[in-house]
């Protein structure tokens, strides 16, 4: 009976206009009727104001918190997303309510990062099966056409093997760049700084694809070309994998023509800015903010046919991002790349080199 506002109303207003008549008897000589009087307002204005103190100021929120528990049990947290008046918060009631809010926030928001984590899942689980059945049924086809009968023939047969062979070098490279990207991600790798000389590197990188840049008519070059003490803090083998796959990109995204890609060294305070510039067919304004997404391609037949795994660019950033630097890239359709980041400059260091020039 007593959890109802109107019965506790009525039993307040009885005792506030029971005590207030009573007082009133021991004034001499008042009237019966007097008496009467004050019994009836007191008991009409105890009653209304009771009700409505304990209807909107107590059970109104119990109702509130009710509702609140409820939904949480049922793991309806959306009343996260209602705002919640701070200024109200030297009011017991309200300030557990308050804490429910802000503990449905917290639920909301992890199952919100669940669903995210979930879909990021989905999706890459569903991109690393796309690209290892293309490389997987390319080697099977020609397996399998030569059980058929076709390794009879010794010219077919070298042929498709080199083909099966091509794909599952590919399909190697493939697991090599998600082995690499996994470990950047759960941080298995190790990173090993040492001091060594950049201009180096890249005379290591350029050599490194010296006969398909010759066959492509495209030229390396390092700016300014009188540089060639540029020392800096890193894990030179991550850096060669990053220059590697930056020199390789501005080599395989070649346009019509002689091509020209300029490695680019500038001094700052503390830091060496590192530049890959090509002339290439450049990357079109919309996709530049999303080449860094793994398994990105601006164009997916194109780049297959180059054989990329959509992956360099990615592991790039990864390994900067663990060098403490940051890549941006800048390109026009038709007219060239730049992808630019920094290194901590390094103290000088002794280095020789058997091939001192390159490109
Ligand atoms: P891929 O293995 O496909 O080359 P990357 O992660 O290295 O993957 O690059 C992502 C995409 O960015 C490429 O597919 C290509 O479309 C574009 N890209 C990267 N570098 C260049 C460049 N120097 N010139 C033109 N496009 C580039």
């Amino acid at each position: 009976m007593l959890s109802n506002s109107k019965y506790l109303a009525l039993l307040l207003a009885i005792s506030v206009s029971v005590i207030t008549t009573l007082f009133l008897s021991l004034v001499p000589e008042i009237e019966i009727t007097a008496l009467l009087i004050a019994f009836i307002l007191s008991f009409g204005s105890s009653y209304i104001l009771s009700y409505l103190l304990i209807e909107y100021f107590i059970f109104s929120h119990i109702e509130q918190i009710y509702q609140r528990l409820n939904s949480l049990m049922e793991d309806n947290f959306s009343f996260a997303s209602e705002e919640y008046p701070q200024r109200y918060w030297h009011n017991p009631i309200k300030r557990i309510n308050a804490g429910l809010y802000r503990y449905a926030e917290r639920k909301q928001r992890e199952i919100e990062e669940l669903k995210k984590a979930e879909a990021f899942r989905r999706e890459f689980i569903a991109d690393i099966s796309h690209e290892l059945k293309t490389p997987i049924f390319a080697a099977q086809g020609f397996v399998h056409t030569l059980l058929d009968g076709a390794v009879k023939d010794k010219n077919v047969r070298i042929k498709f093997l080199k083909k099966a062979a091509k794909s599952l070098d590919g399909l190697d490279r493939l697991v090599q760049d998600l082995l690499t990207i996994s470990k950047m991600e759960t941080g298995d790798i190790k990173m090993d700084f040492e001091h060594f000389n950049m201009y180096f590197l890249v005379l290591d990188v350029f050599d490194q694809f010296e006969s398909k840049a010759d066959k492509k008519s495209i030229k390396m070059s390092v700016s300014p070309s009188a540089t060639h003490d540029i020392f800096v803090y890193a894990d030179r083998q991550k850096i060669l994998q990053v220059m590697l796959n930056l020199v390789s990109n501005a080599i395989k995204y070649k346009k019509e023509g002689e091509g020209e890609v300029v490695v680019g060294f500038k001094q700052h305070n503390d830091e060496i800015e590192i530049s890959v510039k090509d002339n290439g067919m450049g990357i079109p304004e919309e996709h530049l903010g999303r080449i860094f997404e793994r398994f990105y391609r601006v164009d997916k037949s194109r780049s297959k046919d180059r054989g990329g795994s959509g992956l360099g660019l990615s592991i790039v950033k990864h390994i900067l991002e663990r060098h403490h630097s940051h890549i941006s890239a800048k390109s026009a359709t038709g007219v060239g790349s730049e992808f630019v980041f920094r290194l901590k400059k390094g103290i000088p260091v002794h280095e020789t080199r058997s091939q001192p020039e390159a490109g």
